[in-house]
């Protein structure tokens, strides 16, 4: 049996990743579960899976989670330290990283440290430090486990592969919900218009990250570090469906792609039972009832995020860290109606083309660059 932690279980992919956890029966064996503040939830969770350690988002949550789990013999740790605290614990033999934004990272860096595979959704540790979780990994030889629909479906078609017959990666976007919307109009773009992705099911940051098209531009930067891959054999192609989870193109310009319906739960289940299909009944794939596949070229003059993300990979480390941390701080601020929807990609350029660059890619560095960026934003908003 297998021990697994999850960071983020009250959330979309957590939630998920239990619906997972409840097929592969008898496999998995719960240690922690964390959330920020649905306590209901957690509560549940507790009761169900019986964790030794639960984490909620701040001490009077905690006071409430204890009076309702008297009588459990569950640890309760509460806050950004229970979080990082919990993150260490090396008694489990995976990570389920499912935390959101710029919050993933230190979590993903602790349980490499304790020497913990990671099963990793939360593709901003990857994008602020990369350069450091890359090496880290190696030195502790631990995994990663990518749980991103377009990582999985890569890492699954080069599983046997030699890297170095790898032409380019080719990552499948849906496109998000703008994709036939005029630019012009964006500006006026609501909360919930941008909240509504016609594929996935996911949280808010991500969904505003589909519509922006910054999840597609973070998603390159994050191959780049998974697989070790240079940004300019990257592509990223627009098919709507979202059946063709991405593809990987070969020298000899063999092209293998990953198919599926758009359901998370395939790649997190992929993610816990690596190298193994396990039997599962989650839906299948009916390709002569979607009978069309189709595919077009991004636009980046509309989608401006992705523009972004290519120049700060091509630059020194410093600008994915700016980038992803500015783009946590104007996501947020679109969802808090302080912005409006251009201002994400224009502030994000902005913090990118002000900020003191550095190639240094340690935490100290990761941390001063977070508080500039954050500082510097929420300046302009
Ligand atoms: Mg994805």
């Amino acid at each position: 049996m297998k021990k697994l932690g999850i960071l983020g279980s009250t959330g979309s992919i957590g939630t998920q990743a239990l619906e997972v956890i409840d097929v592969l029966l008898n496999q998995f064996q719960i240690i922690y579960l964390t959330a920020n503040n649905n306590i209901e939830l957690l509560i549940k969770q507790a009761e169900k899976y019986n964790p030794k350690f639960i984490c909620i988002g701040n001490s009077e949550l905690k006071d409430k989670l204890k009076i309702s789990l008297k009588n459990k013999d569950i640890e309760i740790f509460y806050g950004r330290e229970g979080l990082l605290e919990i993150s260490s614990c090396n008694e489990v033999d995976i990570c389920l990283n499912a935390l959101v934004g710029a919050s993933g990272m230190e979590p993903t860096i602790n349980a490499l440290e304790g020497r913990v595979d990671i099963a990793l959704s939360n593709k901003e540790s990857m994008v602020m430090a990369g350069d450091f979780i890359t090496q880290l990994k190696q030195k502790n030889n631990c995994k990663i486990f990518p749980v991103d629909s377009e990582h999985s479906a890569i890492w699954q078609c080069i599983v046997g592969e030699n890297n170095k017959d790898i032409k380019k990666l080719i990552l499948t976007g849906s496109g998000g919900p703008f994709r036939t919307r005029d630019y012009s109009t964006f500006n006026n773009v609501t909360v919930d218009e941008a909240l509504a992705h016609p594929n996935w099911e996911m949280g808010r940051k991500i969904s505003i990250d589909s519509a922006t098209m910054m999840n597609k531009g973070l998603e390159v930067i994050e191959a780049k570090w998974l697989f070790d891959i240079p940004s300019n054999a990257i592509d990223i192609i627009i098919h709507p469906q979202s059946i063709i989870h991405s593809m990987v193109e070969f020298k000899d310009s063999s092209i293998k792609a990953q198919l599926g319906v758009p359901d998370m739960k395939v790649p997190i289940q992929y993610a816990l039972t690596y190298p193994k299909h396990i039997e599962s009944d989650w839906e299948t794939l009916n390709l002569a009832e979607i009978g069309t596949l189709t595919f077009e070229k991004p636009d980046v003059v509309k989608f401006k995020c992705i523009k972004l993300a290519y120049q700060a990979i091509n630059e020194s480390n410093s600008y994915s860290v700016v980038l992803n941390v500015a783009n946590d701080t104007t996501v947020q601020a679109f969802l808090d109606k302080k912005i409006k929807f251009n201002d994400i990609p224009r502030l994000n350029e902005l913090a990118m083309e002000t900020h003191p660059n550095t190639n240094s890619n340690d935490l100290k560095t990761i941390q001063d660059l977070s508080h500039w960026t954050e500082k510097f934003i929420k300046d302009q908003l």
